[in-house]
């Protein structure tokens, strides 16, 4: 019996005698199948192919990044946020290690785990045993729940303060229980968005998809949604899944974006 992970997610199904026929995650209209099919590894054989491992960037006071090298799977970053001796891991990453537990606890360990939605699911249930955490996952998103753990806390409503400072907001959006992270620290508000808002290019704009690979954008008024809801946390600075910060200012440009956004679907962005 194993526990297959999809190789173009990342993200682990239930145990098994043999690999799975599909991945529920990737057959769908916001990911994707592989060109090459569909195919499955472990996380076993993650670690003995000795071809990963995760890398530890100190972002600030209190945060770290963690990503898998070479990429893994969707290629996501994970945060350890250390906070008042609760510390969160936002989103997850598939490659889990001995090296990895062991650099975690130094920095104090795992107290909570919280998904943003589930393309970043990946093998959370090995992170939330490796560190006795539990899982929060908004339960609109139950459905897509590969792996079931008595790990998992499916939360309701639009809101969980995990601790002083740290609140889930249920955004929607991307997935029905996309969820960004609110962190107040010391100096200002930051925010934790995933994908359910993505920062672009230049890391003074943001976009809102339905489905990044296949380029299906939202339509206008779930994302005026999203922007009104964004418009009542206090935040200064945002960081996505893939790394891209917008250090300063971070509030006032997510309002911009989503009127550009908006304005471009209703066809007011064109000198057509
Ligand atoms: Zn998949
Ligand atoms: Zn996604």
């Amino acid at each position: 019996m194993s526990y297959f992970i999809c190789n173009t997610c990342g993200v682990q199904h239930d145990q098994s005698t043999q690999e799975p026929n599909e991945c529920k995650i990737c057959n769908e209209a916001r990911q994707y199948v592989s060109v090459n099919g569909q195919s499955w590894t472990t996380l076993e054989q993650l670690i003995q192919s000795k071809r990963y491992k995760n890398e530890f960037t100190h972002e600030e006071e209190g945060l770290h990044s963690i990503k898998t090298v070479p990429s893994f799977g969707i290629g996501q970053n994970t945060y350890l946020i250390q906070h008042e001796k609760f510390n969160v891991l936002w989103d997850c990453i598939t490659y889990i290690d001995k090296e990895t537990i062991t650099k975690i606890n130094e920095l104090g360990g795992i107290q909570a785990i919280a998904l943003s939605h589930p393309h970043y699911y990946s093998s959370q249930v090995e992170w939330a045993e490796a560190f006795k955490a539990p899982i929060y996952i908004h339960e609109d998103d139950k459905e897509w729940v590969t792996r079931p753990s008595k790990q998992i806390v499916f939360w309701k409503g639009d809101q969980l303060k995990l601790h002083e400072g740290i609140v889930l907001h249920r955004l929607g959006g991307h997935f029905k229980g996309a969820t960004i992270l609110e962190w107040q620290n010391k100096k200002e508000g930051v925010l934790f968005v995933g994908d359910i808002v993505r920062v672009v290019a230049d890391r003074q704009w943001v976009t809102f998809m339905y489905s990044y690979p296949n380029f299906i954008p939202l339509p206008a008024n779930t994302v005026a949604r999203m922007a009104n809801r964004m418009n009542t946390i206090q935040f200064n600075k945002l960081y996505d899944a893939f790394h891209r910060v917008i250090s300063d200012d971070a509030q006032n440009r997510v309002q911009l974006s989503a009127k550009r956004y908006i304005a471009a679907l209703e066809g007011n962005l064109f000198n057509t």
